[in-house]
């Protein structure tokens, strides 16, 4: 079964979109029926990043380079999907629909680290003149501020996510919500599905449950 999220449904003439749960198994491209899988989805071609938990982003004006590496990636070029993998991490998809533009990001706790999302803003402002105030973002489950703990979040990670710890466990979901507000995104606009992938193991592949398998949390335009 598939996910939608409900800010991208008044675009669906427009887009396609949505997170699959574990039911309809894993989207790890090293699986070896990773090929039959994508046929579940909705989409073709879509195009998985080879995520490095780093910051570099790619814009595919015409055709994607192939595997690329790096967290996240833009397009306005039709029937091109984008996917991202996950299983903890959060799934961002950002669509403009003023350019016609989407994209979509891969932000575990390093990428976050490293502005892999406010950096990503920043390319669609200023390479591709899209108005972060018309950006609608949809955000997959993720590792919850329930289960997201460190050894010792103050030696780990870097200054501004401090504000973010309480105990050991750091909440990852409004920093993030944070970042894409102070990018200039109306909180309006987001749309978190607040679900803590660690705690839903019925519904979700978990890193920190051991999982090997990840879901794809995807996005084109039509
Ligand atoms: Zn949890």
């Amino acid at each position: 079964m598939i996910l939608p999220f409900p800010i991208f449904e008044p675009h669906q003439e427009k887009l396609t979109f949505g997170t699959t749960l574990k039911e309809l198994g894993s989207f790890d491209d090293q699986s070896k029926n990773f090929g039959e899988q994508l046929n579940k989805l909705p989409t073709k071609p879509i195009i998985f990043c080879d995520q490095v938990h780093g910051d570099e982003i790619h814009v595919f004006v015409d055709k994607p380079i192939r595997k690329p590496e790096g967290d996240a990636f833009i397009t306005q070029k039709k029937g091109l999907g984008l996917a991202i993998k996950v299983a903890d991490c959060q799934g961002i998809l950002l669509f403009d629909p003023t350019t016609s533009t989407i994209a979509a990001i891969h932000a575990g706790w390093k990428g976050v680290a490293e502005n892999i999302v406010p950096k990503t803003i920043d390319v669609l402002e200023n390479a591709l003149t899209v108005d972060p105030s018309d950006l609608l973002v949809g955000i997959s489950p993720s590792l919850g501020p329930c289960c997201s703990e460190f050894t010792d979040p103050k030696t780990e990670l870097p200054d501004f996510m401090h504000p973010y710890a309480k105990d050991r466990h750091v909440d990852l979901w409004k920093l993030v919500d944070d970042q894409l507000n102070k990018a200039g995104i109306p909180k309006e606009n987001i749309e978190r599905i607040k679900e803590c992938t660690k705690c839903n193991k019925d519904k979700y592949f978990s890193h920190r449950n051991k999982d090997k398998e990840r879901m794809a949390v995807f996005i084109s335009l039509k």
